[in-house]
């Protein structure tokens, strides 16, 4: 017998073995597994007096909030595709996602629905908004929580679903240009958070504080892989490193998932305050390549267990996990460490290599460079709507990530770099990566971003932004002295401009493109 694969099976687990159990915890409110699936049935009969059926696309915009959780829920017992939109985009922006997505209905928190109300006129499709935490009226939208009143919580015959019926269509970060939609079924999300939940040991023991952004991929697989196994979830709204550590205290949090650049700042802010966890707690890094410098100070100084994932919003995201295997014998410290750093080995249900411009695999001897490419039923089905995208980055069945790395004998991957972010100096390629991670270990450095700058006589070379740590003073001069030691002459950044902070996405990653345009004038020449 076929037994789909469909997402709305984790909350159905997580209710009959888990029913009485704390499901979430979102400010003052707590709720129990049974009780956030009353509340889910009547979002799901809300959904469907508002005629959602199979495949229309429902839209989320929304902070990290029991309402977004709910949502996943509800949208998929009517069989809808959830469409969740970054918080920190631009009403024009939203626009374009609202039109291209096709979504007929629009969530939105109180506090972001300004954004949508100077582009609600040219919206196309949305009929309908209702609004989160609402304070007072707005004009021509529902009040979430009155409108949920009037549906029962009685169980809810669900849509039949198969599962290869989309569940989500995101859309990418917008690191390295415009945010593309990205379609994904409910078998690769399934698949996915099984392979998840076994590598990150999720049990029904953990306590999840929802860090990274719910909207996004990466936040967006836990409340799948938690849910499932009856963890409580807790919610962060804002990334404020103080309040942060004050929920990991007060709750006894096991694990989150977050950016490096956000745990470099609870790092700050826990040295600061002298604050110690003294529980168990691992934390997920995602997002981007921390230095093995940066795992030691989190094992150490926190004595937080530290594990990296890598992955993109067109797998659904996660297909390599970076901890130490057992097989592996490892003598040192800084060799674990160094292991931790990398970006890791591929995941159950995720192939994984590292292919040359032909497709063929690179030796494997931890310095050969080449193209992420990846096979697993997490793959997404395309991007919506823009088949020559699709067609470039899925060829002959591998998906091709645009992610420069390395394989090493054990099966080891390591990012070297973007494609888009490598330095051509002379010839030569720099990872930007690389010269970055040299720069951290100065203990001056709180953030840096090493891009390409045009140089007549080289092509390129490599330009250091970089923001100095409160109470350091930092030059020029010494921070090249410092890399002279480290790095081959033509990796050492040929000039650095100071910062007080550096534009960042929704989940924490620096944008290089943002940066990158303040020094490339449109003919590809250095602005003055
Ligand atoms: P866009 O595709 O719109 O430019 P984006 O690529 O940042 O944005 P995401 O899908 O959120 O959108 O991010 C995936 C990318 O993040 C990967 O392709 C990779 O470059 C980077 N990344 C993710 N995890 C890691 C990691 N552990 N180490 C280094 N880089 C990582
Ligand atoms: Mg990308």
């Amino acid at each position: 017998m076929h037994v789909p694969l469909v997402l709305t099976d984790f909350l159905d687990r997580a209710v009959h073995l888990y029913g009485e159990k704390a499901a979430v915890i979102d400010g003052d409110r707590t709720y129990t597994y049974a009780e956030m699936q009353g509340r889910v049935n009547q979002l799901s009969r809300g959904l469907k007096a508002l005629s959602i059926e199979k495949g229309d696309k429902v839209a989320y915009l929304a902070p990290n909030s029991l309402e977004m959780l709910e949502g996943f829920y509800g949208v998929f017992q009517v069989g809808g595709v959830m469409t969740s939109l970054n918080t920190r985009l631009r009403p024009e922006d939203y626009l374009f996602i609202l039109n291209h997505s096709e979504s007929k209905v629009l969530f939105v928190d109180e506090e972001l629905y300004l954004l949508i109300e100077l582009v609600r006129h040219k919206l196309e499709m949305v009929k309908t908004i209702i609004i989160h935490s609402a304070t007072r009226d707005h004009d021509g939208c529902l009040n979430y929580e009155e409108w949920l009143k009037e549906f029962s919580n009685a169980p809810f015959d669900c849509v039949e679903l198969e599962e290869t019926d989309y569940a989500s269509l995101l859309y990418t970060s917008g690191t390295t240009g415009d945010p593309k939609g990205v379609l994904l079924t409910h078998r690769a999300n399934y698949l996915h958070a099984m392979s998840a939940m076994h590598h990150l040991r999720i049990s029904d023991e953990d306590k999840l504080l929802h860090v990274l952004p719910m909207f996004h991929v990466n936040g967006w697989g836990s409340p799948f892989y938690y849910t499932a196994n009856g963890a409580t979830q807790i919610m962060l709204r804002k990334v404020d490193p103080a309040v942060l550590l004050e929920k990991v205290e007060k709750y006894g949090v096991s694990v989150m998932h977050m950016a490096p650049t956000v745990l470099n700042m609870v790092l700050e802010e826990a040295k600061r305050t002298k604050i110690t966890v003294d529980h168990p707690l691992r934390v997920v890094i995602a997002g981007s390549a921390p230095p093995p410098a940066f795992v030691r100070k989190v094992e150490e100084e926190l004595g937080w267990t530290f594990i990296q994932v890598y992955g993109m919003t067109e797998i659904s995201p996660l297909i390599t996990i970076s901890e130490i295997r057992s097989p592996l014998e490892v003598q040192s410290n800084s060799e674990r460490y160094r292991l931790k750093a990398k970006t890791g080995y591929e995941m159950i249900g995720s192939k994984v290599r590292v292919v040359d411009e032909l497709g063929e695999p690179v030796s494997n001897d931890g310095k050969s460079i080449g193209e992420i490419a990846t096979r697993s039923n997490n793959v997404m089905q395309g991007y919506y709507k823009n088949n020559e995208a699709t067609s470039a980055a899925i060829r002959n069945g591998w998906l091709y990530t645009g992610d420069m790395a390395t394989i090493d004998e054990n099966g080891y991957i390591e990012i070297v770099d973007r494609k888009k972010d490598v330095i051509i100096s002379g010839g030569e390629n720099i990872s930007s990566i690389e010269v970055e991670s040299i720069l951290y270990e100065h203990p001056g450095v709180l953030e840096a971003a090493v891009i390409a700058v045009p140089h007549e006589k080289w092509g390129e070379v490599p330009h250091a932004v970089v923001v100095v740590r409160d109470g350091h003073t930092l030059t020029e001069e010494e921070l090249v002295t410092f890399a002279q030691s480290k790095l081959a002459r033509f990796k050492i950044p040929k000039a650095f401009t100071f910062m007080d902070q550096l534009p960042k996405t929704a989940s924490g990653k620096i944008q290089k493109v943002v940066i990158r345009k303040q020094f490339w004038d449109e003919s590809g020449k250095m602005v003055n």
